[in-house]
């Protein structure tokens, strides 16, 4: 091969490449290896974690962004500062106060290239090989992937339907891991949320420890039942919170952001200046334009009425279709739903059957460290009701089969 010259993707090397161990016990993410299973359209699929793209605001957008080109183009496309577009910052402040009257300073406010961003910057500001990291039980697999690269040591704590197991979790704090990983609204994969007791018990049980709390939140706006509950890092001083505007926007737009106290944000500026430098200009510019000229509120209240009505059909349809020895979570808001097979069923195994009857979901073993498969999560934002329907129907008949 020519000096200097990359090989051909499809060509084997010949010498073996000598890549970092890093990756070594980092997993391929789970859901998208399924997604290219699913992608034969026959296949009606509850495993992405897809918003709708029949309610993305795209004409809005448009709108945006074409006043963006016409008066701020040259900026938009220029290198920009690592913490973010100050209007857009001051922007993600503001909803906080307007939300839960909460004084966030946009000085605190480090936009990212999509929350995931904020929690790999998040494993590189705080993790060192072999460091303690708490995190639910199911966890959120993209940041059981992500932490993975730093290599900590796992501990989990049982998640229940209105919050962790306070308990079991004062045991693990008492191994004083460095942050406690958790998602209060709506949880990724089991759609739980933490009652407002649960948001106190965890403060409680924070204040006397030296872990830091990262309360990763890109679901709390889509709550379709019951009354918003304050984040829990409201208040507490060693905590960060991680929004996005994927779920309420777009995410293609790969906007995040993240609340960190001073000493914090400024290393977690430097790990973004390593990876990225900043988040790109013109979707910040866009979004920015978005939030100031168009009305993201009574956006955002539509996916509450489409969400909410998807997921009381799927709701419907499976207190009809399953088995009744299977257990289902019944969620206030977000995107999932998460059913618990009864004792001794793999959802592995239901899985291949289900595919069979062109039916997909995520088995539950990536979300457990150990592996544990007795139950799975179903989608609910991304199929149009007719196909959930029909989905489940095809789900109870693979499922009365197996239970
Ligand atoms: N956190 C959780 C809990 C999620 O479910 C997701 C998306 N699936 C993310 C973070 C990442 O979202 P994004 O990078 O698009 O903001």
């Amino acid at each position: 091969m020519a000096a200097g010259r990359v090989q051909d993707a499809a060509m084997p090397s010949t010498t073996p490449l000598r890549t970092a161990r890093r990756l070594d016990a980092v997993k391929r993410s789970y859901i998208r290896e399924i997604l290219k299973v699913t992608a034969d359209p026959e296949i009606i699929s509850f495993a992405g974690g897809l918003p709708s793209p029949d309610h993305f605001p795209v004409q809005a957008m448009d709108r945006a962004a074409r006043a963006v080109f016409a008066e701020e183009g040259a900026q938009a496309l220029q290198y920009a500062v690592t913490e973010g577009f100050p209007p857009l910052r001051r922007a993600i402040a503001a909803r906080y106060r307007t939300r839960f009257g909460w004084e966030v300073n946009p000085e605190n406010v480090l936009v990212t290239t999509g929350s995931q961003q904020a929690l790999d910057l998040l494993g590189k500001v705080m993790l060192d090989e072999g460091d303690g990291l708490l995190l639910e039980r199911p966890g959120y697999l993209g940041a059981i992937q992500s932490f993975s690269m730093f290599a900590p040591r796992f501990a989990t704590v049982g998640l229940g339907d209105t919050g962790p197991d306070t308990a079991e979790m004062a045991g693990r704090l008492a191994e004083r891991p460095k942050l406690f990983y958790c998602v209060p609204n709506f949880q990724n994969p089991s759609g739980a949320t933490y009652s407002a007791e649960a948001r106190q018990a965890v403060r409680d049980l924070l204040a006397g420890s030296d872990t830091l709390l990262v309360e990763d939140d890109p679901y709390g706006e889509l709550r379709f039942l019951g009354e918003d509950l304050p984040p829990v890092a409201q208040g507490v001083e060693n905590a960060v919170l991680c929004g996005s505007f994927s779920k309420i926007l777009a995410p293609g737009l790969r906007l995040g952001w993240v609340v960190a106290p001073d000493d914090l944000y400024a290393k977690l500026v430097t790990a973004k200046q390593a990876a990225d430098l900043h988040t790109p200009s013109l979707t910040q510019r866009i979004a920015s334009r978005f939030l100031a000229e168009e009305d993201l509120d009574a956006h955002v209240e539509t996916l509450r009425g489409v969400y909410g009505h998807r997921r009381q059909v799927m709701v419907e349809a499976i207190g009809r279709e399953f088995p009744e020895a299977l257990e289902y979570t019944e969620p206030e808001g977000g995107m999932f739903l998460w059913c618990r097979l009864p004792d001794g069923l793999r959802s592995e195994d239901v899985f291949h059957e289900a595919i069979r009857e062109k039916v997909a979901f995520v088995p539950g073993s990536p979300f457990y460290l150990d592996g544990s498969d007795g139950a799975f999560r179903l989608n609910f934002s991304n199929a149009a009701p007719e196909r959930i329907e029909e989905g489940i129907a095809r789900l109870g008949a693979c499922l009365r089969k197996v239970v």
